[in-house]
């Protein structure tokens, strides 16, 4: 086979932030994730770094659709540049899609930007690409990984991932379709961890509960939790141990509130009683 096919990570590769993928052959293209990346703090003024997408720009035409992974900020935080320069369809599942919406419309793109809803164990076609998402478990809820099949062969893009046996959503990697992929032949598997090259395993987001309860049974006043505005799991475990302890909880910062609004929506965020009237 000869078809042509080039994967170029535009960023996120050898670092953390900034993630997006690149999957072209010489007349179809597919983004896969964009994300932002947090200053160092000798940046002064820099409020966040993007991903740098300009060589692509002289063919954004190509571009069949923007696939976002899941909801975190290194994924998903440079998508109003990146839905503006590119004039393509976004696909992401309801709570990723969720989350994208909130930063779309504070950019005032909401009506403009494409979006459509995928789901874990569902595929579609753009172009000569055709994707399967498939279920990982990682610390946000509905992260998924994707299955490419392009003219030169099949492709594994891993998304973020931790093999987590115990997972706060109960939720765990699809396993069996990863062994399908591997029965399949693929091409090139793209996965890229944080400590991947590190010896040993990474405990269950669970041990995070057990530590809330020590702190929040010994705690005599007030307790501060902070967090990535984007970690709804971490977000319910607080909410589940603050109902466990008859502790009221209030959330803090425009992220916060808006993406707890928006995944109690969703019904990905439980555990808040009814505002009284
Ligand atoms: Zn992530």
């Amino acid at each position: 086979m000869n078809a042509e096919l080039r994967i170029i990570p535009l960023g996120g590769l050898g670092e953390i932030g900034k993630n997006m993928m690149l999957i072209e052959t010489p007349s179809d293209a597919l983004i896969v994730d964009a994300g932002l990346m947090f200053p160092e703090n000798d940046m002064l003024g820099i409020d966040y770094i993007i991903p740098d997408y300009r060589s692509v720009l002289d063919r954004k035409d190509h571009v069949r659709g923007i696939i976002v992974t899941h909801g975190h900020e290194d994924h998903t935080g440079a998508i109003r540049h990146v839905a503006e320069a590119f004039d393509a369809p976004i696909f992401a599942t309801p709570l990723t899609r969720g989350l994208l919406e909130v930063k779309l419309g504070r950019a005032g793109l909401a009506g403009r930007a494409h979006l459509q809803t995928v789901k874990a164990g569902s595929e579609i076609s753009l172009g000569p690409f055709r994707i399967e998402f498939f279920h990982v478990c990682h610390s946000i809820p509905d992260g998924v990984g994707l299955g490419i099949t392009t003219p030169a062969g099949l492709i594994v893009h891993s998304g973020d991932f931790k093999f987590d046996h115990t997972p706060v959503d109960g939720w765990p990697t699809d396993y069996a379709k990863l062994a399908e992929f591997s029965g399949r032949g693929v091409l090139a598997l793209l996965s890229d961890s944080t400590n991947a090259d590190q010896a040993g395993w990474t405990p269950s987001e669970r041990v995070v509960d057990g530590a809330f309860e020590e702190v929040f049974r010994a705690a005599p006043g007030r307790i501060l939790i902070g967090t990535f505005a984007s970690l709804i799991s971490r977000i319910q475990q607080a909410a589940n141990a603050a109902y466990r302890h008859q502790r009221k909880m209030a959330l803090v910062g425009t992220s916060m509130v808006e993406n707890a609004r928006m995944a109690q929506k969703l019904g990905t965020f439980r555990g808040m009683p009814p505002p009284k009237r």
